[in-house]
């Protein structure tokens, strides 16, 4: 009992928008440890879901390209104009260099000091699934303490900027200006998702090279097809200068106003929807692997068909279905 009012107390001081209390409630979400899980799922539920208002517009870019800059020049003037601005980090290379680069506690220093803003670097280890969820209930958690704007950034690499495209409302790509034969380095798959790709470095010396990518990419754009939730005009390719402050206003106007078509046009709405039952089919797959090991019976008819499998005795897939077949037994439908 004890418990849960401590889990009712903090969903409350989330909801009243206290710093502390978001951020221990964020450490509690990420805790794998599974009286934790059960502690973060309580608060969870208490936490007021959140009407859909917060913009949630992911990040990505390769190191070096100007991300943190870019957050906090964006991110300085979304504050000035009155925005509550989250900013979250995916950052899935940390688990490996065991130290996180979007971590850092220098970078964003003027936005991390703004009453308004609330940056949170990204946990420092696990798997792409586990990092996927702990974000998911971060954003709940930020929205629900009053954050209308929510940035989630990501380093280019790998799976994580389909991870975070697939939990945000605007997926924009950072890229450095750059010679032709860059535009082949960019994957297919991270251009189909972009909304708006943003070459970033369009001062100085780069100012003409920018704007050459700039066109490169929109040409390429141009070539692609339509997709469901595309306004009409998008996606795009744009150039800003974070240092300077260039284009950005004129990249949020963009932003805000893709995300005011598609909340009108009512896109925004089954997108969500459809990934939340994303999640929860992940969140299905994992409990119930994990359930398998948990359970001693299951366990030892595992065990049993590996090592069936290992002498070649069994196939793979047949050793599979033979377990599924156990366990999901009892759902088997009379017929007659
Ligand atoms: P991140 O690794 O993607 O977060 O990149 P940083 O924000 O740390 O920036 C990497 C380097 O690029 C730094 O030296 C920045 O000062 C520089 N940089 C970032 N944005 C700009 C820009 O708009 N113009 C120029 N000239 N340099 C920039």
């Amino acid at each position: 009992m004890a418990d849960q009012t401590d889990q009712d107390d903090l969903a409350r001081r989330v909801a009243a928008g206290e710093r502390r209390a978001l951020a221990r409630a964020i450490t509690l979400v990420e805790s794998t440890r599974s009286d934790h899980r059960r502690q973060a799922r309580e608060m969870l539920e208490r936490v007021a879901p959140p009407g859909s208002v917060a913009r949630r517009i992911g990040l990505s870019g390769t190191p070096g390209v100007g991300k943190s800059t870019f957050i906090e020049a964006l991110g300085m003037k979304l504050v000035e104009a009155g925005h509550r601005v989250a900013v979250l980090a995916v950052d899935p290379s940390s688990s490996r260099s065991g130290g996180s680069i979007l971590g850092d506690k220098t970078r964003m220093e003027l936005l991390a000091r703004h009453p308004a803003a609330f940056i949170r670097p990204s946990p420092s280890l696990g798997e792409l699934g586990g990092v996927a969820r702990r974000t998911r209930e971060t954003i709940h958690l930020v929205e629900a303490a009053g954050y209308d704007t929510v940035l989630v950034e990501t380093v280019g690499v790998g799976q994580s900027e389909t991870m975070v495209a697939e939990m945000t409302d605007v997926f924009l790509l950072l890229l450095a200006p750059a010679g032709g034969d860059e535009l082949q380095g960019v994957k297919r798959g991270i251009m189909e998702i972009a909304d708006l790709i943003v070459v970033n470095k369009a001062d100085g010396a780069l100012k003409p090279v920018a704007e050459a990518t700039r066109a490169e990419y929109a040409g390429a754009l141009g070539l692609m097809r339509r997709r469901d939730g595309d306004a009409e005009g998008y996606p795009q390719a744009v150039t800003v200068s974070s240092v300077a402050g260039d284009g950005l206003e004129a990249l949020w106007d963009a932003v805000a106003e893709l995300h005011d078509w598609r909340r009108e046009a009512g896109w925004l709405e089954r997108r969500r929807a459809e990934q939340a039952t994303t999640a929860m089919r992940h969140a299905l797959a994992r409990g119930m692997m994990d359930a398998l090991h948990r359970n001693p019976r299951a366990q030892a008819e595992l065990a049993r068909l590996s090592g069936q499998v290992k002498a070649g005795q069994m196939l793979p897939d047949d050793a599979a279905e033979t377990l599924i077949t156990a366990l999901t037994g009892s759902w088997q439908v009379e017929t007659d």
